[in-house]
C-alpha cells in the first residue's frame, strides 16, 4: 500500500528531521513514491548518480557479488551505501517484504540545497551522525576480521603441532589444498610443492576409483566419515603404515576432503614383534614351539599332497642348567647358538631346526621312517656335540639327550608327535642321560599314570615296597670289591620290580625324593652297622643324595639323626651329589658340606664332569671323591673322552681326591682306566646292582680275601 505523501510523514524520516515545514513542503515538490514487489531488483550494477532512495517500508536488501552487505528497514537513509561501498558503486539492491521507497532526483535535490541553506545545514549534521555510525560499525567489522585471522592463524597453529598428519584436497580432483607441518614434515615436501600435488601422488595403494568408492559415502552423505588403513608413500618413494579417517568439508571454493592420518609405524613394528615374540625364540633366531606345530600342522594339513614321512628329534642338553649357573646367563646363550651353529651345520637346510625353550631343540628331518636311519642321525646329533665347546675361555662337554618320534606312525597330529617325542625325551633322561630314546606305547601308561604313580609311591613308602640293590665298587688295582652304591627299587605289588628311571623324576617332581632318600640313608646306615657287627667292617656304602634332600633346610640335622641313630660307622659312609647340585648356589652348598663333612660322612661328586665345575669352589670345598660320569666310558675309545677321564683323574689327585669311575662294561675299558690310573671301578663289567643276598655272595666269592680283614 502506498502510503500518503505530506510533512508530517517526511519529518519522520531521519534525514529529514530537522527540516522546517516550508523547507518539507518544497521538498514534496521533488519527491516521487516508488513501490516494489518482493524480490524486486531496485538497480543492477547500478549507479546511483542520478538518483538516490529512502525506505519508507518494507525492508531492503543491498547485496554486492552474491553478498549480503547491509539490511535497510522503514525510515532509514538509503543512499548512504556509498559511504559503505567504494566507487563504482556496483551493488544491488532487492525488496525482501513488499517495500516503498521514495526517489529523489539528483537535479531537483541539488535545487533544493542551494535554495535552502537550512536544509544543507540538517543534511549535512545527518550525514556526519551517519558517517561517525558508519565508522563504529566499520570498526566492529573489522574488529571481527581480526579476530577471524587470529582465529585463522591459531587454527593453522593448532594443525600444525598435531601430531596427526592433517591435508585436505579437493573431491573432484583430488588436488591437494592444505596440509599441515607434521603431514609436510613426514611426506617429506615443502608447503609450495603440497599444491601440486594430489591425493593419489600420497596414498600410496589407492587407485583412483579405490579412493572415491572410499569417499563417496561422504560425498552422497551418508556417512561421516570413511576410515582406512593403508600406507603413505612419501617424496622420496619410501612409504610408511598409516591410519586415516576421510571426513567432508564444506568450503567456499566446495566440497573438500579432510583426510587425518596417524602414522602407525611404531604400532605396526610392534605388532610385528610381538608376531615374531609368538613365533621366533629371542636368542637364537630360531622358530619357536608355536611355529613348529603350526608349520608342522599345515605341511600335514596340505590338501595337495600326501605329506611324506619325517622325524622328530626332541634334543635336551644334559645338564645345562649347571652350566647355566656357573657360566652365567650370557654363558648359557653362548652355548645354546653355538649348538644352533653346529646341527645347522651339520644338517641340510631341508631338515628345520627349531628350540622349544631352555636347552630344548627340535629337528624336523624328513623321510625317515626307519629306527636305523633316525638312529644314524641322532648319532650325528651326539657327534655334533661331541667336541668341547669353548665358551667364556672354558672347556665345556657336553652330551645331550633325544627322544625320536616318526610321522605318521606315531601320530598325524603336530601336537601328539611333539608329545611323544617328549615322553621319550623323558625317558631316556631319566634312564642315565646322553642317549636316544624312540618313543613307543610303553612309554604311555607311565606318562599317563603320573599322578597313580605319585599316590603308588606314597603307598610304597608306607607298605614298605622299597629295597636297596647295591653295585659294587672294585679297587682298581686289586680288583676286589671294597664296598656298593646303593640303588634303590620299588618293588611294585603288581609290576613287579621297577627301576628308578621310571620313579625318580617323578618322585623328585613330587618331592616324594626326600622321604624316599630318607628311608634310603636309613637302610644304608642299618646295613653298615650289621655289616660291621658281622665282620665286614671295610665295606663302604654310598648314597644318592638328591638336590631336594640337600636343600631341605634341616638336611645335616636329618643325616645326624639317622647316623647317630642307626650306631653304623660314619666313615664308611658315602654321600653322592650331583656337580650341578653343589654348584647351584656354591658359597652356601659349601657351608652345609662342611657340616656333613663334621659328622665324618665321605662325600663325593657324581656324573663328574657333564655338568660345570667351579674350580674356585671345587678346591675348597671338602669333597673326597670325583665319580667319573659314564658318558665318558661309554666311547673311551674316542681320544677326547680319554683325555677328559685323564684330566679329571689328573685334577682329582691335585685335589687329594679319590676317584671312581662308572659304568665299565667291557674289560678294554677296565685296562684303559687302569692305566689313567682311576682308583675304583663301578659298572656291569663287575655286576649289575644287585640284592644284598647276592652281593654278599659276590664277597664271599672273592676266595674268602675281601676288603680290610680278609674275613669275607
Ligand atoms: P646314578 O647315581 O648315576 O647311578 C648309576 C646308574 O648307572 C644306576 O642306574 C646303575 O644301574 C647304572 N649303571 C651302573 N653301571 C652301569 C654300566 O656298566 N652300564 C650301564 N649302562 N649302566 C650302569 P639306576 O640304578 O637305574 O639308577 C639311575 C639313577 O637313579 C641313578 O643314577 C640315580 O641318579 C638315581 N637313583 C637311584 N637310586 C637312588 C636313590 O636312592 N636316591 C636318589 N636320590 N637317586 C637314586
Ligand atoms: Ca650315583
Ligand atoms: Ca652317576
Amino acid at each position: 500500500m502506498t502510503p500518503e505523501l505530506d510533512t508530517e510523514l517526511l519529518s519522520e524520516i531521519e534525514l529529514f528531521h530537522n527540516l522546517p515545514t516550508e523547507e518539507l513542503e518544497a521538498l514534496l515538490e521533488c519527491l516521487q513514491v516508488v513501490s516494489l514487489e518482493k524480490e524486486d531488483i531496485l538497480f543492477e550494477e547500478g549507479d546511483l548518480e542520478d538518483v538516490f532512495y529512502v525506505v519508507l517500508t518494507g525492508q531492503i536488501v543491498v547485496f554486492k557479488e552474491n553478498k549480503n552487505i547491509a539490511l535497510r528497514g522503514p525510515g532509514e537513509y538509503f543512499g548512504e551505501i556509498a559511504l559503505l561501498d567504494s566507487s563504482p558503486r556496483s551493488a544491488n539492491a532487492k525488496a525482501m517484504l513488499p517495500s516503498t521507497l521514495l526517489k529523489i532526483g539528483r537535479e531537483s535535490f541539488e535545487t533544493l540545497i542551494r535554495s535552502n541553506p537550512g536544509f544543507s545545514q540538517s543534511l549535512l549534521r545527518t550525514l556526519a551522525e551517519r558517517t561517525r555510525k558508519d565508522i563504529a560499525a566499520l570498526n566492529t567489522s573489522y574488529k571481527k576480521l581480526k579476530d577471524q585471522k587470529k582465529f585463522a592463524s591459531n587454527l593453522n597453529r593448532i594443525l600444525d603441532d598435531s601430531t596427526n598428519e592433517i591435508y585436505a584436497f579437493d573431491a573432484g580432483g583430488l588436488q591437494l589444498n592444505k596440509m599441515n607441518k607434521r603431514a609436510q614434515d613426514n611426506l617429506g615436501y615443502v608447503s609450495y610443492e603440497v599444491l601440486d600435488l594430489t591425493a593419489l601422488d600420497i596414498l600410496q595403494d589407492l587407485t583412483r576409483e579405490e579412493l572415491d568408492f572410499l569417499i563417496q559415502p561422504l560425498l552422497d552423505k551418508k556417512q561421516s566419515l570413511a576410515v582406512y588403513e593403508g600406507r603413505h608413500r612419501r617424496k622420496s618413494g619410501e612409504t610408511y603404515p598409516v591410519d586415516i579417517r576421510f571426513q567432508l568439508m564444506e568450503t567456499d571454493k566446495g566440497e573438500s576432503v579432510v583426510a587425518l592420518a596417524q602414522d602407525i609405524s611404531e604400532r605396526v613394528s610392534l605388532q610385528d614383534k610381538i608376531q615374531r615374540l609368538a613365533y621366533v625364540d629371542d636368542l637364537t633366531e630360531l622358530p619357536n614351539r608355536n611355529s613348529l606345530l603350526e608349520t608342522i600342522q599345515d605341511r600335514l594339513e596340505d590338501q595337495n599332497a600326501e605329506p611324506e614321512g619325517f622325524a622328530l628329534f626332541h634334543i635336551d642338553l644334559d645338564h645345562f642348567k649347571g652350566i647355566n649357573d656357573s657360566l652365567g646367563e650370557e654363558g648359557g646363550d653362548a652355548l645354546l647358538c653355538e649348538v644352533r651353529d653346529r646341527l645347522q651345520k651339520e644338517f641340510p637346510r631341508t631338515v628345520s631346526l627349531y628350540r622349544l625353550r631352555g636347552d630344548e631343540f627340535v629337528l624336523m628331518i624328513p623321510a625317515i621312517e626307519t629306527q636305523d636311519h633316525a638312529t644314524r642321525s641322532a648319532n650325528k646329533i651326539m657327534g655334533v656335540m661331541a667336541p668341547m665347546f669353548h665358551i667364556s675361555s672354558y672347556d665345556i662337554h657336553m652330551t645331550c639327550s633325544i627322544g625320536i618320534a616318526f610321522y605318521p606312525a606315531d601320530g598325524r597330529k603336530a601336537l601328539t608327535l611333539l608329545k611323544k617325542t617328549n615322553k621319550a625325551l623323558t625317558k631316556a633322561k631319566s634312564s642315565g642321560k646322553n642317549r636316544i630314546c624312540f618313543y613307543d606305547e610303553s612309554l604311555e601308561p607311565q606318562a599317563l599314570e603320573k599322578l597313580t604313580l605319585v599316590s603308588g609311591l606314597k603307598k610304597g613308602l608306607e607298605n614298605g615296597e622299597f629295597v636297596v640293590f647295591y653295585q659294587p665298587k672294585v679297587d682298581t688295582r686289586t680288583k676286589k670289591i671294597i664296598g656298593a652304591e646303593a640303588l634303590i627299587r620299588w618293588n611294585h605289588p603288581v609290576k613287579g620290580l621297577v627301576s628308578p628311571g621310571q620313579f625318580i623324576p617323578v618322585a623328585e617332581e613330587s618331592r616324594l625324593i626326600i622321604p624316599i632318600g630318607e628311608w634310603v640313608l636309613k637302610e644304608a646306615c642299618r646295613q653298615l652297622k650289621i655289616w660291621q657287627d658281622g665282620g665286614k667292617a671295610a665295606l663302604t656304602l654310598s648314597v644318592n643324595f638328591s638336590g631336594h634332600q640337600f636343600h631341605q633346610k634341616n638336611a645335616v640335622q636329618m643325616v645326624r639323626d639317622i647316623v647317630r641313630d642307626s650306631g653304623c660307622p660314619v666313615g664308611n659312609l658315602e654321600l653322592e651329589l650331583t656337580e650341578s647340585v653343589l654348584m647351584d648356589n656354591a658359597r652356601q652348598a659349601m657351608q652345609e658340606l662342611a657340616e656333613l663333612k663334621a659328622l665324618g660322612i665321605r662325600l663325593s661328586i657324581d656324573d663328574f664332569g657333564t655338568g660345570f665345575s667351579s674350580m674356585k669352589y671345587l678346591k675348597d670345598m671338602p669333597i673326597d671323591v670325583l665319580k667319573v660320569d659314564r658318558c665318558f666310558i661309554q666311547q673311551l675309545e674316542i681320544g677326547t673322552n680319554q683325555a677328559i677321564v685323564k684330566s679329571i683323574v689328573n685334577l682329582a689327585q691335585m685335589l687329594k681326591l679319590g676317584t671312581v669311575v662308572e659304568g665299565v662294561e667291557t674289560p678294554e675299558q677296565e685296562r684303559l682306566l687302569e692305566l689313567i690310573g682311576c682308583d675304583y671301578l663301578q659298572g656291569y663289567l663287575y655286576s649289575k646292582p644287585v640284592p644284598l643276598a647276592e652281593f654278599e655272595a659276590l664277597i664271599q666269592g672273592q676266595n674268602g680275601t675281601g676288603p680290610g680283614d680278609g674275613q669275607m
